[in-house]
């Protein structure tokens, strides 16, 4: 396919970022409509640049996302930055009608993660640490798969989007950085360091799921012992922005 196009990036404060999303008809994943918008919607992702985006996020109110992490997408990390963030190579993907559960152990991490529709902010939001995902994938063909690490953080993200939800409704508030205070003051320290100075405490999720139409209620608990600095630049983080992301 040609030159697909990028599409314009819809901001906090449009409703379609706050409305749950339609079902996607499986049948019409393999219409060239909707292989021109899973084109365009990668083609948008990876010159934002980000990790993930969400069909509502270029005002397409259908549950339909895509991934990617990748080398190109971990800056200036460490290595050890990386491990600590469990960031592996994710091929591009594509879920329609994404539904997730716990998996593993159950174990959350907080890390630092940010929106391509929330520009110019970040903050710290407790996620799963591994997930299950049931989806359809490009082909309409059933997915079921667990991804764990910063994976499972970019689809919780991007699965929030579908639902109407921002990672604002789940974000520590008083962790809310703008991205230069961010990569002034917490790129490349520890969570707790965020939490000690700022005054918030580290979170878990709460026990039983929201409801697609609900927001998340936080309930405050120990500081995370696996929490470490991290950055989900919409949809994924690729670390910090004004050392990584020019705009
Ligand atoms: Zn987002």
């Amino acid at each position: 396919m040609s030159d697909p196009g990028i599409l314009p990036i819809v901001e906090c404060g449009d409703p379609v970022l706050r409305r749950p999303a339609e079902p996607v008809d499986p049948s019409d994943l393999r219409t060239s409509e909707v292989r021109l918008l899973i084109a365009r919607m990668r083609a948008t992702m990876e010159a934002a640049p980000g990790v993930g985006l969400a069909a509502p996020q270029v005002g397409v109110p259908i549950r339909l996302v895509v991934l990617r992490d990748g080398p190109e997408r971990w800056g200036q990390l460490t290595e050890d930055e990386r491990m600590a963030r469990e960031r592996y190579d994710l091929p591009f993907t594509v879920l329609a009608n994404p539904a997730f559960q716990p998996a593993g152990d159950g174990e959350q991490v907080s890390f630092y993660e940010g929106c391509l529709s929330v520009p110019g902010l970040t903050g710290v939001v407790a996620r799963h640490r591994a997930v299950r995902v049931e989806a359809l994938d490009e082909h309409g063909e059933p997915v079921d798969r667990v991804f764990s690490g910063w994976a499972a953080r970019i689809v919780q993200h991007e699965v929030d989007h579908v639902r109407g939800r921002l990672y604002l409704d789940r974000v520590e508030s008083r962790s809310l950085s703008t991205i230069g205070s961010y990569a002034r003051l917490w790129a490349g320290r520890p969570t707790e360091d965020a939490a000690a100075s700022l005054g918030f405490a580290l979170s878990r999720l709460a026990a039983q799921p929201a409801t697609d139409h609900g927001q998340s209620s936080a309930a405050i608990f120990r500081p995370r012992r696996r929490a470490v600095p991290g950055r989900l630049r919409d949809d994924h983080p690729a670390g910090p922005p004004g050392k990584r992301h020019p705009r």
